[in-house]
């Protein structure tokens, strides 16, 4: 039975042009649609199937989840077996000064939590932010994305939050004893794949430190393995101090989280008691899917494979018609000459049974974020096609 016309007459759609397409079922790299296609799935849902989609492990975890039980509490009253674990695992793959995780639902929702913590733990407000960047679509996330064809709507947003050019030196000679925090994705994700240049990170780690200043790295999109670490930070050596993920956290589930010392989070335990709590934050059976999915990727040595990844698919691009090929292991961007070219090039790929996508503020950079399970042969596969459609469009 096809939902089509019931898709585009009932759900509130976010695009004049949604891909649309039906879905049957997925598994690996693949998505299986209602009209017998196949695609290979080279965005993984946004940098979530980090792992390629349904690993069993995971679904097994689900499943001994629910027969046990779902949601029972708001957040931080009960204790779950679920949640526990899965904080434990991943604060045992973080550097000592990340104590605690706090577990939210969304992306978004990680960065209000770590802009409200930052403002409560320094008694400050400004916030510095970056143009170009993406933090998520609800107002505390809004308000720090550097982007104004997205922020204009919706004016007015958080006040007191000031922009500055990513890699450049004006935000290092305005962070004064005022500033809260800073808060950045160490690669830009929706920006184009823009990773940060790592004399500069080490700079703006020093001042913030001068400064009482919090740093806060949102790795919603490049966490969990995508750029062949665990999170992106440990290719500088810069720690933050509050570190955000959501994303592949999940293992295929909704789950967000941010991580800090005890010391910053201690102040959301009080003044008042609850001032800062989630119904759904750390659903157990996304906590499950996410311990699960934490252990196939550590177990299975996946992340070594961004690094392959990364070489062929620099390798095979190298082509006449590509301005660039840039990014860390599995989180790449192509740049292509034009819009034009750029769409021709997602569109014959997608005829021929590759999902690629765009960044959000870019619409000449295509996104390659295959899962870290891809086989070779498959990512050769893809490349060589994306390869021709360059070559047929340059
Ligand atoms: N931060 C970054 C860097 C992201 O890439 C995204 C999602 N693209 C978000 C925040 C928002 O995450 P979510 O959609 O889960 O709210």
């Amino acid at each position: 039975m096809s939902f089509k016309s019931t898709f585009l007459e009932k759900i509130a759609l976010t695009s004049d042009f949604p891909m649309g397409l039906e879905i049957e079922k997925a598994r690996g790299t693949y998505i299986f649609t209602k009209d017998g296609k196949k695609y290979i799935d080279f965005i993984s849902g946004i940098a979530v199937s980090t792992l390629g989609h349904c690993h069993p492990q995971v679904i097994q975890a689900i499943q001994e989840q629910i027969t046990r039980h779902l949601h029972v509490m708001v957040y931080g009253e009960y204790i779950m077996d679920a949640q526990v674990e899965f904080a434990q695992n991943i604060l045992n793959q973080l550097p000592a000064k990340f104590e605690r995780i706090y577990f939210v639902n969304s992306g978004t929702e990680a960065n209000e939590g770590a802009l409200k913590l930052a403002k409560k733990f320094t008694g400050r407000t400004k916030l510095f932010a970056f143009r170009n960047s993406y933090h998520g679509d609800t107002h505390g996330s809004l308000s720090v994305t550097g982007r104004n064809v997205y922020r204009d709507p919706y004016l007015p947003l958080l006040p007191n939050v000031h922009f500055f050019d990513f890699n450049g030196d004006d935000i290092l000679n305005s962070i004064d004893e005022t500033v809260a925090a800073v808060i950045m994705e160490p690669i830009q994700g929706e920006g184009g794949i823009i990773p940060s240049n790592s004399d500069w990170l080490n700079k703006l780690r020093n001042v913030c430190n001068e400064n009482g200043t919090l740093l806060i790295f949102d790795e919603i999109q490049s966490g969990f393995g995508r750029t062949g670490k665990f999170f992106a930070f440990e290719h500088y050596g810069v720690e933050p101090d509050i570190l955000c993920m959501a994303k592949a956290m999940g293992g295929g589930m909704p789950i967000g989280g941010f991580a800090a010392s005890s010391e910053i989070f201690s102040v959301f335990r009080n003044d008042p008691p609850l001032n800062h709590v989630t119904t759904f934050g750390g659903h157990p059976v996304s906590c499950a899917a996410g311990n699960a999915a934490l252990n196939v990727l550590l177990s299975e040595n996946l992340m070594a494979n961004a690094s392959a990844i990364e070489e062929m698919t620099k390798n095979i691009l190298k082509a006449d018609g590509v301005v660039e090929v840039r990014g860390f292991g599995a989180m790449l961007g192509l740049e292509l000459r034009d819009k034009d070219m750029t769409e021709k090039v997602v569109g014959y790929c997608f005829e021929h049974g590759l999902i690629l996508g765009w960044t959000l503020h870019s619409n000449t950079l295509v996104r390659l974020a295959p899962p870290l399970s891809i086989p070779k042969t498959t990512l050769k596969s893809a490349l060589n096609l994306i390869k021709t459609a360059i070559q047929l469009y340059k």
